[in-house]
């Protein structure tokens, strides 16, 4: 157990590790085109951390994970560097902030662009709020720690998939082309919701709400479906 717990926090350290290199000189090159790429690398590494699928919401990434947005990290690392420029109006680059040329290309996107200070933790809150974000009701506040965190990788990557909806299910394996049917045993569509919320066979009595606080019933429930 002891060894398991040292592997989950090793894997935590993956997301930093990467994220030390993902924003270097970020405000250099963060309103670049290819930045999505650099996202790619980022995403795959916090699905590997919490043990989620490749169909799982991006936004539920970072929560999972606990860790900011990549996008907004980024622009806060512009808006100290744009502070640091506009207090220091003896640099040879405080000119091209506060009297900028014309932008001729419209396409780029100089640093000059969006001067306007973003606060990571209300922006990340803000689009939290988003109703594409499946299960976004279940938690207020997506920056903070979510429960089950401390858990083992097996039952917190399952618990992480029952609250993205995105897990080893009937419809899922369906899709995958892994199943001919997405029924359970009761003729009833097997979703991740439906495993916890109505199936006789499996439900849990407090519905995926409990699920979420990870408490001792909920975890025992876990440790009885995985096994
Ligand atoms: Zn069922």
């Amino acid at each position: 157990m002891i060894s398991q717990s040292l592997v989950i926090e090793n894997y935590g350290c993956l997301p930093w590790l990467c994220y030390s290199l993902e924003e270097y000189y970020a405000p250099v090159w963060s309103r670049s085109s290819h930045t999505g790429l650099v996202d790619v690398q980022s995403n795959s590494t916090m699905r590997l951390v919490s043990g989620t699928l490749r169909s799982t919401p991006l936004l539920w990434l970072p929560v999972l994970t606990n860790i900011e947005p990549l996008t907004l990290r980024r622009k806060a690392a512009t808006d100290k560097l744009v502070e640091k420029i506009i207090a220091c109006d003896n640099w040879p680059i405080d000119s091209e902030i506060t009297n900028h040329p014309h932008a001729c290309l419209p396409r780029r996107k100089p640093l000059w662009h969006d001067l306007v200070p973003v606060d990571i933790r209300s922006q990340w809150k803000e689009n939290w709020k988003s109703p594409q974000v499946v299960n976004f009701s279940l938690m207020d506040d997506p920056t903070i720690r979510q429960p089950g965190f401390n858990l083992l990788q097996q039952q917190w990557s399952l618990l992480n998939r029952f609250w993205t909806e995105q897990g080893h299910c009937g419809a899922s394996k369906k899709k995958w082309n892994q199943a001919a049917t997405d029924l359970c045993p009761f003729y009833e569509k097997q979703m991740m919701s439906h495993i916890v919320d109505s199936c006789p066979l499996s439900k849990l009595n407090g519905s995926l709400l409990q699920v979420h606080s990870a408490d001792n019933e909920a975890f025992a429930w876990l440790i009885s479906y995985c096994s």
